[in-house]
């Protein structure tokens, strides 16, 4: 009878750990899945109201433009 007790206890350990591990894993992708998405973002010259995903926009004080020309142009 001990024995069946130790071998439940030791299933309910095991279900605990893996049930943890999973969520840690699905937090862990979820994550990437989001780092992802920021990375794709379209954005708006605020020049000439083009728009350019956010790896090629020129990002000056807090606007956003198409190039640094169009950021020079709205300098002036
Ligand atoms: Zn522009």
């Amino acid at each position: 009878m001990f024995r069946i007790i130790i071998l439940l206890v030791l299933l309910a350990v095991s279900f605990t750990v893996v049930k943890l591990l999973r969520a840690n894993w699905e937090r862990r992708t979820d994550k990437a899945i989001k780092n992802k998405q920021k990375s794709d973002n379209i954005l708006q010259c605020a020049c000439c109201g083009i728009y350019i995903p956010e790896k090629k926009a020129v990002i000056h004080g807090d606007k956003i433009f198409c190039s640094l020309e169009h950021a020079k142009q709205h300098k002036k």
